[in-house]
């Protein structure tokens, strides 16, 4: 062991992991408690205390402290929309390619998990959203678990997506029902090389997005969904586990290309397998 974990700061969340593997999140301050049906454990006993240490209540039970992550954060946060699970969240920032100091246009915002994401991932995120309820809270789980200090790269804008998009952008990621009617307004805010991803529960909503990307200057047109299977691991009994999170959403990922200017003059745009068409869509396969 290289030594004591950075310790826990008054107003700092940290994760709390009893024997069962049950997770709570409490928010430092000091003089408060955390009740449990084993006793309380005082604030103070965590403040100060290294990252990864036990703690015991007042009734000897022990417990594992440990500051959440990014993965914890979104399972444990208040939510009123549907979140895109950890799973897929992974899978979009590294499909739309995130990284600091992108540019992003989100919509719609929900509970604000996939903005908590990407401007961890370093974006910088205009969010529309039509609901303020909503813009609210996604404006108020982003400062909660990533500080004040986020909301400078973090603007949520209450407004309808499918009415259109303004400025520029570099990469549009859809979690509403109808993404294709958003694909024309991606044609015109977004510049060229930039990625559109779209996240639909429903394969029928993916399908009536390729066929709108299908007709537009895309190229690398593609559908997937992300499997996860957790094992259960315990001396000779390992096997997968009997539960699963069987489905949550499709991911439909398109890069935007410049269109065919001159008749007859083939877009470049598929490179990734080649048989493209002279003069077909490059999206088309
Ligand atoms: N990705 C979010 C959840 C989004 S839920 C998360 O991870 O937390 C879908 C959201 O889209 C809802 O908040 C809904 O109000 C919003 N929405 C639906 N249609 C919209 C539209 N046309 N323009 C903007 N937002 C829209």
């Amino acid at each position: 062991m290289s030594g004591p974990g950075r310790p826990f700061a008054e107003g700092e969340r940290v994760m709390i992991v009893d024997r069962k593997k049950r997770h709570y999140l409490v928010t430092l301050a000091p003089g408060n408690q955390f009740h449990t049906h084993k006793g309380v454990v005082r604030h103070d006993d965590l403040i100060g205390l290294p990252e990864g240490s036990w703690v015991t209540s007042t009734r000897a039970e022990r417990y594992v402290t440990l500051r959440p992550t990014l993965e914890d954060t979104i399972l444990l946060m208040p939510r009123g929309a549907q979140v895109i699970y950890p799973k897929d969240l992974g899978a979009i920032v590294l499909l739309a390619d995130i990284g600091p100091g992108v540019r992003v246009l989100e919509s719609g915002v929900g509970s604000g998990a996939l903005s908590i994401a990407l401007l961890r991932a370093g974006a910088d995120v205009t969010g529309y959203e039509i609901r303020e309820d909503f813009a609210n809270r996604a404006r108020h789980n982003v400062e909660e678990f990533l500080g004040p200090a986020a909301l400078d790269r973090y603007h949520v804008e209450l407004r309808d997506c499918y009415e259109g998009i303004d400025g520029t952008v570099e990469r549009v990621i859809l979690d509403l029902p109808e993404p294709w009617q958003v694909v024309p307004h991606a044609e015109r805010a977004m510049v060229t090389g930039g990625t559109l991803l779209a996240y639909t529960p429903s394969i029928v909503q993916a399908a009536r997005t390729r066929e709108r990307l299908a007709v537009g200057p895309w190229a690398e047109c593609k559908t997937i969904e992300i499997l996860h299977r957790s094992w259960h691991v315990e001396g000779d009994a390992v096997r997968p586990d009997h539960r699963m999170v069987a489905h949550t959403g499709f991911l439909t990922y398109a890069r935007l290309i410049a269109g065919e200017s001159v008749a007859g003059d083939a877009v470049a745009g598929d490179v990734s397998d080649g048989s493209a068409q002279p003069g077909s869509s490059p999206s088309a396969r």
